[in-house]
């Protein structure tokens, strides 16, 4: 009889395994992150972070600029925007180009995640910035693929994984995005279902997120109900809830400037950022110039009241702007009450007074109200009013730097732009990196890695101290 000694045996069975190893390997599949329901995403997401544990920081950066370099692909950022507008029926294309280039390029990456030290002769202490594990992230309608691009770097970035909740309007477009993003990830060699999402997104299954034992952290961007749910849930949660920002113009202002900016900032994605100027309150004794240069730069003046009452009764319902029109072309809601525009025309302006609708509603449609204040400290007052205690933004067209000063300590808001277009407070054509994630209910201010990340203590007794 021949033996066979346990060498040849062991090679045997070595090499069979790997054949099998990687024939299963050949066959499965690559995930594509999206899941039929809320557990087996989030259970995914899990295995998938247990993983990215053992990943350095230099492949953290390699999944991140994967992210990036994914979203920037001119064809991927076109398909972006024309699917976000022909999906949810709201903003433009050119406006969401630049929205989703900045997400992708502005968004901070691991460089964000500094450590604290204290060293001294009992040794050496850190404070570490580290992952919660997964996050639930919900995504609003109004920006949907530019808030999965920013959350996925930043929570990527900050050692986490995620579970996306995107708006039911945005489904496809946002699965699209989740598809690639994957894709991409797996080319750089990450774990797989770091980032994830489902089928079928629904208030169903975002309280089945919320209520999941494995979602360490909640991340809600969008309105108020999402946010009171998120804060309600027994979690540590981000809350980026609505805006009602202001534009205070006083008359130390460069008018023409101003105007300018306040349309370029109105009007970007026909006003739905929750960042973009919802009123204007201009000193009366610049008010008719402000408006007149406002129709230089594609804004168009309602002057009639009855258009004024048309229109009021077109987009406003009680408290909220109705749905059909929120993100609409400003010639689309014209023609809607019997205007011809002329060419050009990106948002309708209107002078009323402060109790009007307009002002107080967050329209996010291409509708400004603007408002005659007596002088700037009226401005002042009526702009904390407007801006509901949101804290969320506020501009101001001044040169005086006390009356700046003054404005920003009375509004409180989380950003405060002076002197430029909305916009410029998200690092769009502003200094300051980008965020589609402003957290003023709960502090975090513009998210970033740091934001969606604990602080851990790390204490070396006795040693490693060179001082
Ligand atoms: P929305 O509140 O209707 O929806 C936001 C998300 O929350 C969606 O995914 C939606 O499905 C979900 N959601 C809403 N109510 C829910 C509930 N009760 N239970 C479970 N899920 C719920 O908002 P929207 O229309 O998509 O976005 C516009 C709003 O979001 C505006 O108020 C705007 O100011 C705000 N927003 C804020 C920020 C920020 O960074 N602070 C950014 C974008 C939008």
């Amino acid at each position: 009889m021949t033996t066979i000694s346990p060498e040849v045996v062991r090679k045997v069975v070595a090499e069979v395994v790997a054949e099998v190893v990687s024939r299963s390997a050949a066959t499965t599949p690559v995930s594509d992150g999206v899941f039929p329901d809320m557990d087996s995403a989030i259970t995914a997401a899990d295995l998938a972070w247990r993983r990215y544990l053992d990943c350095s920081m230099k492949d953290r950066a390699r999944f991140v600029k994967a992210i990036r370099d994914v979203a920037l692909l001119p064809e991927n950022l076109e398909y972006m925007a024309r699917g976000c507008v022909e999906q949810t029926g709201m903003g433009n294309v050119p406006d969401k180009i630049a929205k989703n280039r900045a997400a992708a390029e502005l968004t901070p990456g691991t460089e964000d995640l500094t450590t604290e030290a204290w060293s001294g002769d009992d040794g050496l202490t850190t404070i570490e910035i580290s992952p919660f594990g997964v996050i639930g992230a919900i995504t609003p309608t109004t920006n949907p693929t530019e808030t999965i691009i920013n959350n996925a770097i930043g929570m990527l970035a900050a050692g986490n994984s995620v579970v996306f909740s995107p708006h039911p309007r945005a489904t496809e477009i946002s699965q699209w995005l989740v598809r690639k993003i994957n894709e991409a990830l797996a080319a750089a060699g990450a774990p797989p279902n770091l980032v994830v999402t489902v089928t079928e997104p629904s208030i169903e299954n975002t309280n089945a997120m919320m209520a999941h034992k494995l979602v360490r952290l909640l991340v809600a961007t969008g309105g108020p109900g999402i946010v009171k749910a998120v804060l309600s849930s027994g979690k540590k949660a981000i809350g980026a809830g609505a805006g009602n920002p202001p534009a205070l113009v006083d008359a130390t202002a460069n008018i023409e400037k101003a105007a300018k900016d306040i349309v370029a900032g109105a009007s970007f994605d026909n006003n739905l950022p929750c960042t973009s100027e919802k009123e204007v309150l201009a000193v009366a004794s610049i008010t008719d110039l402000l408006k007149f240069e406002m129709l230089k730069h594609g804004a168009y003046e309602l002057r009639d009241a009855a258009d004024i009452a048309k229109l009021e009764a077109l987009v406003v319902d009680g408290r909220h702007p109705v749905t059909e029109w929120v993100g609409k072309d400003a010639c689309v809601i014209l023609k809607a009450i019997g205007i011809e525009p002329p060419a050009g025309v990106k948002l309708i302006i209107a002078e009323v007074p402060f109790e009007h609708p307009f002002v107080r509603v967050e329209l996010m449609m291409p509708v400004l109200p603007i408002v005659r204040v007596k002088d700037v400290e009226e401005g002042m007052d009526l702009a904390v009013i407007a801006e509901h205690g949101n804290r969320h933004t506020a501009m101001m067209h001044s040169s005086d730097v006390n009356a700046l000063t003054k404005m920003a300590k009375r509004i409180q808001t989380t950003i405060f732009v002076k002197n430029g277009p909305s916009y410029a407070g998200i690092g769009i054509g502003g200094e300051g990196y980008c965020t589609f994630t402003i957290a003023g209910p709960t502090g975090e201010g513009l998210t970033s890695a740091r934001s969606f990340a604990r602080r851990r203590r790390c204490v070396l007794v006795g040693g490693l101290n060179v001082r």
